[in-house]
């Protein structure tokens, strides 16, 4: 049985520790959240993803998962240990690595033996060189010299669906020039190499690359039918016909053909931002990923614009409320992070309108969110109370729960003003407008 220590209890590094633990290992996840780490000690889960709670609850009983904020008495303990810390945008694009530094050199100050280290946060290429730095540097100043590794194994999780995609991936990605790393990683993995996962080995440098190439090809993707879908608007083409025969074609496959909003999240945004600048600094930039960043602002914005002119046009807004059905960036997850219903609601209301909103996971981060905008908002109980004498309805997130809205009811408690805006493409318009409403998707 390996001991690993996962510093950083997020998104990443909680679902990563708990299904480590429940692949046979003995885990420790670290917070500097005191707070956090109390809640998951106590079994409960500070932030929403389906089937975790289940998945910590079991491994914390079995005696295999275990969390502290004690980083010392972990590492010591520990032969891997995961940095699953975040890592942001800085105001230049660039990933800020402020966070792994820290983990990489609080490692160092404390690591008694032989540790691989595993970059599991998202960084650029080079920072297995950056990190090994870091703990050399932390190592010579306090005149110690314990042998370590660092590897690169970028993770692909989706919110909402991160346990099963953690058990289940398409392939593991470990970047590395030690074969005695590589040997010990397959062993934390053993579950899924026995599954015949393909594991793809490679330098750090590739496995670096390899995490952004596929976020910025995926954020294209949505961008791309995004665009095309704009186009469908002002040309009389539906947008959901021109995806699933596109999709059909085996060349380019149906996932990630939806338009919408424009994607938000944790990842997309800044990580096509810090690909970008990595190009720029090399001297290569990549001007299809720096088109993509520019082209995702202006759907958030355009959405705005959307409802406006439907509403009437410049001004119509004034004195207007307009339903908020789904805050955060996607179904299942209640992070907020650069969500489209963000950059949507802060326009609307200051163009005028009174916002009432509504998020079956992602309330509190909404009232974070929002703060500047909070006389604007009311904070609903459910859709129906959201759209209780609202002039509009917008549904931003595709949660199930509104793919089956009782239009009849909602129609009853709504204004006289019936629109309704589906940025996701739930509802059939003919059964919306049968029910009685003005209806606008996107691309159709
Ligand atoms: P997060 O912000 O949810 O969690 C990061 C955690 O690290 C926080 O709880 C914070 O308190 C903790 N932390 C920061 N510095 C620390 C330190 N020195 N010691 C102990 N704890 C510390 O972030 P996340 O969404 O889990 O993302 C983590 C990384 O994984 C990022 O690089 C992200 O790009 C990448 N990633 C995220 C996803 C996703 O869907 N969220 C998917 C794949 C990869």
């Amino acid at each position: 049985m390996i001991t690993i220590t996962v510093i950083g209890t997020g998104y990443v590094g909680s679902v990563s520790g708990a299904c480590l633990a429940d692949f046979g290992n003995r885990v420790i996840c670290v917070d500097n959240n005191p707070e956090k780490i109390a809640s998951f000690q106590k079994g409960i889960i500070p932030i929403y993803e389906p089937g975790l709670a289940e998945l910590v609850n079991r491994n914390i009983i079995s005696g295999r998962l275990e969390f502290s904020t004690d980083l010392a008495s972990a590492i010591k303990e520990s032969k891997v240990v995961f940095i699953a810390v975040g890592t942001p945008s800085l105001p230049d694009g660039s990933a800020d690595l402020s966070f792994v530094e820290s983990a990489a050199r609080e490692i160092a100050a404390v690591m008694e033996q032989y540790t691989v280290v595993v970059n599991k946060s998202t960084v650029p290429v080079g920072s297995v060189k950056k990190v090994s730095a870091w703990i050399k540097e932390e190592q010579d100043k306090k005149g110690k010299s314990i042998p370590f590794d660092v590897i690169s194994n970028p993770e692909f999780l989706r919110e909402g669906t991160a346990v099963y995609d953690f058990t289940h991936p398409d392939r593991v990605v470990l970047g590395s020039d030690s074969p005695g790393a590589l040997e010990i990683m397959k062993d934390v993995y053993r579950s899924l190499y026995l599954n015949e996962t393909p594991f793809i080995e490679t330098n750090p440098e590739t496995a670096e690359m390899i995490k952004y190439a596929a976020n910025a090809f995926l954020a294209t993707k949505i961008t791309f039918i995004n665009e095309i879908a704009n186009l469908c608007e002002k040309s009389g083409a539906n947008v959901q016909d021109v995806a699933r025969a596109m999709g059909r074609d085996g060349r380019i496959g149906p996932k990630f053909l939806h338009p919408g909003p424009g994607f938000g999240g944790s990842c997309f945004p800044k990580d096509t931002r810090a690909l970008a600048k990595t190009a720029r600094d090399y001297g290569e930039p990549i001007t299809l990923v720096e088109a993509v960043i520019t082209a995702n602002k202006r759907q958030k914005e355009k959405q705005a614009e959307k409802i406006e002119n439907a509403m009437g046009g410049k001004g119509s807004l004034k004195g207007k409320t307009i339903a908020i059905l789904g805050l955060s960036y996607k179904s299942n997850t209640n992070d907020m992070r650069e969500a489209p219903s963000i950059v949507l609601c802060k326009i609307l209301v200051s163009n005028g309108a009174m916002l009432r909103v509504y998020d079956p996971a992602a309330m509190d981060e909404a009232k974070i969110h929002f703060e500047t905008i909070k006389d604007s908002v009311f904070f609903a109980s459910d859709e129906y109370n959201a759209v209780s004498g609202a002039n509009a309805l917008v549904i931003v997130t595709e949660w199930h729960q509104f793919r089956n809205i009782d239009l009849l009811k909602i129609k009853n408690i709504m204004s006289n003003e019936k629109y309704f805006f589906d940025l996701r493409n739930i509802y059939k318009r003919k059964e919306v407008e049968d029910a009685g409403f003005k209806y606008w998707g996107v691309g159709k």
